[in-house]
């Protein structure tokens, strides 16, 4: 048996793939490379300008020019690791509702996620990751050995999301944190260019009722199979 060089997880928002991800990375030594982070960090580059929304070009350029670093974790404060946006720490900035707001729009455009992809895909070719998205096992990393899709439905993902804020001392309602990431979904799957899709080589879990230890297990027993 040997360990897939790489591991793509992807799903919707909620589905548990970071947990899943960061544990499984650590438990095989490997990189966890959550490429969310990514696209997080391009959109509060966007809110922090001037620059709507709605301007593809200027996004993109900015998407194109800023830096962005994912480092382990130096503070213990609850972050599985540091992002740096042009060399300020905005680990926590970019979980704020208005990236979350925003997100999907920005991450439709096709040079963003150009600029993206390349830059991930440099980092996943190197291998020993495990690398978590939306687009990992479609495009990204299609060669990636294992594919998981992990899944849940729309209210207990809402709920671990808002369990997930509230734990941050954050004011959130059940209803704001349901709406918020149903219109995620449906920006990120009917997109154009790389929607969330099950390939069809990747296994689906469906953590409903699974606890975080329990969809592990399953992972590392496809590991074994691989
Ligand atoms: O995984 P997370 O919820 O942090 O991702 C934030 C957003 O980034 C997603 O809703 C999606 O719009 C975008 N994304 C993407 N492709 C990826 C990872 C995230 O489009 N590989």
């Amino acid at each position: 048996m040997k360990t897939p060089n790489i591991i793509a997880i992807d799903g919707p928002a909620a589905s548990g793939k970071s947990t899943v991800g960061a544990i499984l990375a650590r438990d095989l030594g490997y990189l966890f490379f959550d490429t969310g982070v990514m696209y997080r960090a391009v959109t509060l580059a966007v809110i922090n300008s001037d620059i709507p929304i709605k301007d593809e070009v200027k996004v993109t350029h900015l998407a194109e020019t800023i830096r962005i670093d994912v480092n382990p974790p130096s503070l213990d404060d609850g972050r599985a690791y540091d992002v740096f946006l042009d060399g300020c720490d905005v680990t926590w900035d970019i979980r704020l509702p208005e990236v979350n707001y925003s997100v999907s729009p920005v991450s439709a455009y096709r040079g963003v996620r150009l600029a993206m992809t390349q830059q991930q895909r440099r980092i996943g070719m190197r291998g020993n990751v495990v690398m978590v998205g939306r687009d990992i096992g479609s495009v990204v990393c299609p060669e990636a050995e294992l594919k998981i899709y992990l899944d849940a439905s729309i209210e207990e993902r809402a709920r671990r999301r808002l369990i997930e804020v509230q734990g941050r001392g954050e004011e959130v309602d059940y209803k704001e944190t349901l709406d918020s990431l149903i219109m995620r979904d449906r920006i990120d799957s009917t997109r154009t260019i790389a929607p969330l899709k099950i390939t069809e080589d990747a296994v689906v879990i469906n953590t409903d009722k699974l606890s975080i230890e329990e969809v592990v297990m399953k992972v590392k027993e496809l590991i074994e199979d691989v």
